[in-house]
């Protein structure tokens, strides 16, 4: 293959974890009121979401999070070529540690303990390409940057970064 290899920091919530879905359905239970992703448009997750912090700190939240269609095949085959490192801010929600690990052997038992970096702010890192649904991480990022379309950039201008919106474009641009 003449694809160089690379080291690439692929994020959780919002590129492997499908945290909209996780947030409507505890929204749903707690209210009876169903949430449309069409409404939550522009908006981070902590203004879209009323029960936001008390939602992602509820036991459970990260552990039984849905999976992004396609990630785990196409994550598996960028593993086999690349470098990958999730690389997650989850120091934010210091109760999320264990589920995230969890959720991770759950889904995508082919990452090993030494490519799981859960982290404060990810300024640290370093790599070569960095994939993630928020600009504040992407911004500082000295590297490529894809940004993984969400609702609350859907309407962003992407800027310098390359927006990719589901895991099946990412595979086309990073394996061929
Ligand atoms: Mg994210």
């Amino acid at each position: 293959m003449s694809i160089p290899k690379q080291r690439i920091a692929v994020d959780m919530d919002g590129v492997l974890a499908d945290v909209y879905t996780q947030f409507i359905r505890m929204h749903r239970e707690e209210t009876g009121e169903e949430l449309q992703k069409e409404s939550l448009l522009g908006l981070l997750e902590e203004d879209a979401f009323p029960y936001h912090d008390q939602h992602v700190n509820s036991d459970g939240f990260f552990r039984n999070a849905p999976v992004i269609q396609d990630a785990p095949e196409v994550l598996k085959a960028l593993n086999e070529w690349h470098e990958v490192f999730i690389v997650s801010a989850a120091m934010e929600y210091p109760n999320s540690l264990r589920e995230k690990h969890d959720w991770l052997s759950n889904h995508f038992p082919f990452i090993t303990w030494k490519q799981i970096v859960l982290c404060g702010s990810k300024s640290i890192i370093c790599a070569d390409i960095m994939i993630d649904d928020h600009f504040k991480n992407l911004d500082n990022f000295k590297g490529r940057t894809l940004l993984f379309t969400q609702p609350h950039n859907q309407n962003a201008k992407a800027n310098h970064h390359t927006r990719v919106g589901s895991w099946k474009e990412i595979e086309k641009l990073l394996l061929g």
